[in-house]
């Protein structure tokens, strides 16, 4: 039988929700009997792949980068899950909102520098006007809140995808 193919990337995110996917710990092993990782922080691959049937998406969409990647692993995958607060509402990412832009560059690389104050336009992907929740780009078919989500939560809801079941998170969901 073929292997579930899983991607997972984070967005305007910490990692934080990443570091509780690993801390499913023994559980990645059941994960790794049925389901291959084909994208993501620990494999060598430099562009979303084609035929994922489930991405895990942590962190907000803040980005140029950001929304082309969500788009790109929408088109390309089954099932989207928003992973953790900042997928599911924005969250920290958010907290910016409130801030114009230049205003915001301004105060982190020229008020905020100490050597070579200039807000970068290399190499730094261009801001989009508000940090979103993931659900404001692209459909999303499961949502994961909790900052980060309980390992036993991310480990239900995979169990539960590879088992071809809708995830219920009932009593498991956490928010902050
Ligand atoms: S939800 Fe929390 S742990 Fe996850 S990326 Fe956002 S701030 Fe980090």
């Amino acid at each position: 039988m073929d292997k579930v193919r899983i991607g997972t990337c984070w967005l305007d995110g910490c990692s934080g929700c990443h570091m509780s996917l690993l801390d499913i710990d023994e559980g990645i092993v059941a994960v790794l009997r049925k389901a291959d990782i084909v994208f993501g922080p620990l494999v060598d691959a430099q562009e979303w792949p084609e035929g994922v049937d489930v991405a895990l998406v942590e962190g907000a969409v803040s980005s140029q980068d950001d929304l082309k990647l969500a788009q790109t692993l929408r088109s390309r995958s089954k099932i989207v899950v928003a992973l953790g607060d900042c997928a599911v509402t924005g969250n920290v990412p958010s907290m910016r909102n409130g801030i114009p832009r230049r205003v915001l560059l301004e105060r982190i690389y020229v008020e905020g520098a100490t050597t070579c104050p200039g807000v970068p336009t290399d190499g730094v992907p261009a801001l989009l006007k508000q940090a979103e929740p993931l659900h404001s780009a692209i459909k999303v078919d499961v949502h994961v809140p909790g900052c980060p989500p309980k390992p036993n939560a991310i480990l239900m809801v995979l169990t539960d995808l590879l088992e071809g079941r809708e995830p219920d998170l009932g009593s498991k969901l956490r928010f902050g």
